[in-house]
């Protein structure tokens, strides 16, 4: 199995980003900076086997997202999205 085929899919990062994020993000849809492609959140590949979670692009594997607890703060880099819809509810 090569490293680029062991990923997730997005409704993993869940338990994680309820941290920080009050609504369900997996639900959301975000557009790729680096491709345009605009997805679900659910749909990204998402690697866990570094520290933190690592969301890329389906289509163009871009960084999406990074997040990371470290010591006693959460650090979340989302420069690779343009923007990211949420339901209000
Ligand atoms: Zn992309």
């Amino acid at each position: 199995m090569s490293a680029q085929m062991n990923y997730l899919d997005g409704n993993a990062a869940a338990g994680e980003l309820s941290k920080i994020f009050a609504i369900d993000i997996t639900t959301a849809e975000g557009k790729c900076a680096h491709c345009g492609a605009i997805r679900r959140f659910a749909e990204a590949h998402l690697y866990m086997q570094c520290p933190g979670v690592v969301a890329r692009c389906c289509v163009c594997e871009h960084i999406l997202l990074r997040f990371a607890n470290v010591r006693q703060q959460v650090v979340l880099d989302v420069r690779g999205m343009a923007y990211l819809v949420m339901n209000a509810g």
